[in-house]
């Protein structure tokens, strides 16, 4: 194997912020490569702690504890986009981190998010920013109805958003969503959600798994089906528009990008948000691709080449949430891989492991 001369080399180590079960699937994949990991996370009994030796028990504002995290390892990444600016800041003054700041920036704002997409002709719904009632129904008036009122900043897995009906929905809604400002987006009429997770390497090559189809349960990601049952130019476009967007961000790792589909002679494609991160709807590759995408964000934060994205068997990804984790290990079958991620409580809508089935034709 080439390497730049920007490459980790074995033995180098990853800082991760964050200790959910994303970065404890990120310390796995680097410890196959030789690389030790340093996880960051304030939460003591975070997953991925159990993963390595290596780990600091901080705020994300503790900026003594930032510093010395730092001068503890040669590169640093995230599991989650909420990391603060001002934590992405104080790092990124003393050592790579990749992503950069700029895709924190605009995925924690929907606002920023849907103008940046916008610049780069991106197809995204209709939206209004809505800094008071006023606002508000100047929006509605212009992008109709129905149409979901959004909080710019920390909503996921549906929170922090209400679908608006009738004209009389609005001003509770505004009351109910905090903190403003506030972004109407239109109701896009979707017959399926998908996914497509890219990557881009330090070298600037990029490299696209195939879409998945994505069906969400209470607002949580239920299953992930690769393929997309989608026309094959439609998965192509899909991995089009994420090459597009990983190169305008000029971005280094792997990242998330949420599609719905909607229907038409030739379905259109409209793009949700994007996550500068490794994502849940990217866990099938684990069972099915040579390189899976905690490997290729490993490879590409590291410097090193891409792996081959390529999927060699189609595969259904079924989120364990709460106690589903007690099928395992029970209900499996020789077709199933499972990943527990080593959380003590089952806890109802926390997700707790996940399966990949390989379906055979
Ligand atoms: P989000 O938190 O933006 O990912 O939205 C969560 C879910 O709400 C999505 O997966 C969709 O099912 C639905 N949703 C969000 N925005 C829209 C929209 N503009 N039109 C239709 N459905 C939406």
């Amino acid at each position: 194997m080439t390497q730049s001369p920007a490459a980790l080399a074995p033995g180098s180590t990853i800082g991760i912020l964050g200790g959910g079960q994303l970065g404890r699937m990120l310390a796995l994949a680097a410890a196959r490569l030789g690389l030790k990991c340093h996880i960051y996370c304030p939460d003591p009994d975070s997953p991925a702690f159990e993963v390595t030796q290596h780990k600091t028990v901080a705020a994300y504002d503790d900026v003594a504890a930032l510093t010395a995290f730092a001068a503890a390892v040669d590169v640093v990444t995230y599991e989650f986009e909420n990391v603060p600016a001002a934590t992405a800041e104080v790092l990124a003054g003393l050592k790579p981190l990749r992503p950069g700041a700029n895709a924190l920036a605009i995925s924690q704002d929907r606002l920023a998010e849907k103008a940046f997409l916008a610049s780069k002709n991106i197809p995204v719904a209709p939206y209004r920013a809505v800094h008071s009632l006023e606002d508000l129904h100047a929006a509605v008036a212009e992008i109709g109805l129905p149409a979901v009122l959004k909080t710019t900043r920390l909503g996921y897995d549906g929170k922090g958003q209400r679908v608006l009906r009738e004209p009389d929905d609005a001003d509770a809604a505004f009351g109910e969503l905090k903190p403003h400002p506030l972004v109407l987006e239109g109701f896009v009429p979707f017959e399926k959600e998908i996914s497509v997770v890219v990557a881009r390497g330090l070298d600037g090559a990029v490299r696209t798994f195939d879409a998945a189809e994505n069906v969400h349960r209470n607002h949580i990601l239920h299953t992930s089906t690769v393929p997309a049952d989608i026309p094959p130019g439609v998965d192509k476009h899909a991995q089009m528009l994420a090459k597009v967007i990983v190169v305008a961000l000029d971005y280094v790792g792997v990242l998330g990008v949420e599609f719905f589909v909607v229907a038409g002679e030739r379905p259109s494609l409209v793009v949700n948000e994007i996550a500068p991160r490794v994502h849940n709807s990217g866990h099938w590759t684990e069972a099915v691709c040579l390189t899976d995408q905690f490997e290729q964000h490993i490879r590409a934060i590291a410097g090193w080449p891409l792996g081959d994205p390529r999927r060699m068997a189609d595969v259904v990804m079924q989120n364990l949430i709460g106690d589903e984790v007690d099928r395992v290990p029970m209900e499996l079958d020789g077709d199933s891989q499972p990943h527990l991620y080593g959380k003590a409580e089952a806890r109802p809508g926390r997700k707790m492991g996940h399966v990949n089935t390989i379906v055979r034709g």
